[in-house]
């Protein structure tokens, strides 16, 4: 009945997360409000791990991609699931660091990392700083060697793959901002340069195909793809690449539409290639990474709002309006990502309503979706917007001025604040 397992309709007919009624969490905190189910974000990443454990007999890591949800009680739970993490600024790493994280699991990925960046990920040893250009290269061979150590690194390759997913969110592609492509020989030019260069270590090669995709065989093809380059790499230039990371991208439920396999199966499958290349190549297994992003945290989490006005045009549509928007979750303005809603206060009840969910932004694409069935819903109701764990609030703006919603972690029947809701101070902090 619902797209994520962790909600359901209690005894009062409202819609519950991780045991906890949500429109006493809307009362509480106030709307809108972003409510991440600890419990369900922790099996998601123990059973990633092990996945990765099983199939890998040890030989493997997963890490959190943080940039789809982060703030310190995210970095901590993380921390504590005995996971690694990936990291794609300086302020991505920073609150990794305030959480005490182990700068050894953490990965610095990002296609124009500035100078700043790379000698703060150098100062705090990071694990694997993922170079994305020969400028970055080189920037960062200077800067180690500078501070007199030695970086290591990985490459990020597009291997050339086409993944089934939105043209914003495919990234494996030749047609790409983000790394070393394979077909024309750059990624082979680097390789060459980085095993001279003496202030770096090349560990390992990184791809990542895209995000939301749920075919399994694009995954296949890249793992073959990157072990073929692996082997080169040991044939024409003598050298172990010792690590492969196979990046993140599985596809979570949004809506009924959405058909995702099981995430084991991706796992088994995908190292069933692995395994097999290396035999056929004659090359080491190497130690395989994983990123996950939006299957940790996306199923995870919910938004609260309050329904504000209802508009119906006769013949045309029927708007009803929330306290958010674009503002707090812009995927529907960016990529028209559908979102399955209801109304919290009337979980019980059918959903007999067509509507467009409008935000409150001074934009009319300021939508949540369009033709999204729903319950009746008016002025006071309390809408859930379902499966907004990723994403969201690692999106959101202070566009319109409007201070960002608080994020609530619910966990077995308890319910606590994770990140503060900004205040109008919080609104002209940085203001002259
Ligand atoms: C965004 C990103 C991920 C996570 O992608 P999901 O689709 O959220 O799993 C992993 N690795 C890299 C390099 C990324 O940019």
């Amino acid at each position: 009945m619902f797209v994520s397992k962790n909600l359901t309709v209690n005894e009062n007919g409202n819609l519950a997360i991780g045991g906890v009624d949500t429109v006493e969490l809307a009362q509480q905190y106030g709307t809108p409000l972003y409510v991440m189910d600890e419990q369900l974000i922790r099996k998601n990443c123990r059973s990633f791990k092990k996945s990765i454990d099983k199939y890998y007999d040890g030989n493997g890591l997963v890490c959190y991609a943080s940039k789809t949800f982060s703030c310190l009680e995210m970095c901590r739970i993380i921390k504590n699931e005995g996971i690694g993490l990936d990291v794609v600024s300086i302020g991505e790493l920073y609150t990794a660091l305030k959480a005490g994280f182990d700068c050894s699991k953490i990965g610095f990925h990002g296609n124009n990392k500035t100078n700043q960046e790379l000698e703060y990920a150098v100062d705090n040893k990071v694990g694997h700083i993922i170079v994305d250009n020969i400028e970055e290269l080189y920037r960062l061979d200077k800067i180690a060697g500078e501070k007199n150590v030695i970086a290591d690194i990985m490459f990020r390759i597009k291997p050339g793959i086409d993944a089934h997913t939105h043209d914003f969110v495919k990234t494996g592609q030749i047609d790409s901002k983000f790394g070393f492509a394979l077909e024309t020989g750059e990624a082979f030019e680097a390789v060459k340069l980085a095993i001279q260069l003496e202030n770096v270590n090349l560990l390992g090669l990184h791809c990542h195909i895209g995000s939301q995709i749920f075919d399994i065989a694009p995954f296949e093809e890249a793992a073959n793809v990157m072990l073929g380059f692996i082997a080169k790499i040991k044939k024409e230039l003598d050298f172990e690449v010792k690590e492969l990371n196979l990046g993140g991208g599985f596809g979570i439920m949004y809506t009924e539409k959405d058909t995702p396999s099981p995430y084991d199966t991706y796992m088994k499958n995908v190292s069933a290639v692995v395994h097999k290349k290396c035999e056929e190549l004659g090359i080491n297994l190497p130690f395989i990474l994983i990123e996950p992003g939006r299957s940790i945290a996306g199923p995870a989490g919910i938004t609260l709002y309050t329904v504000g006005a209802r508009k119906e045009i006769p013949n045309i549509r029927t708007y009803v309006s929330i306290d958010g928007g674009m503002c707090d979750n812009p995927r529907y303005a960016l990529y028209k990502s559908e979102y399955d809603a209801l109304v919290a206060n009337k979980a019980s009840q059918e959903k007999t309503d067509i509507v467009t969910i409008a935000g409150k932004c001074c934009e009319s694409g300021d939508l949540i979706g369009e033709n999204m069935p729903l319950q009746y819903a008016e002025s006071g109701d309390i809408i859930a917007v379902c499966a907004t764990g990723a994403y969201n609030y690692s999106m959101s703006s202070n566009y319109n001025r409007i201070p960002k919603p608080a994020v609530v972690f619910v966990n077995e029947g308890e319910s606590r604040i994770g990140v503060k809701r900004e205040t109008l101070d919080d609104i002209i902090r940085n203001d002259i």
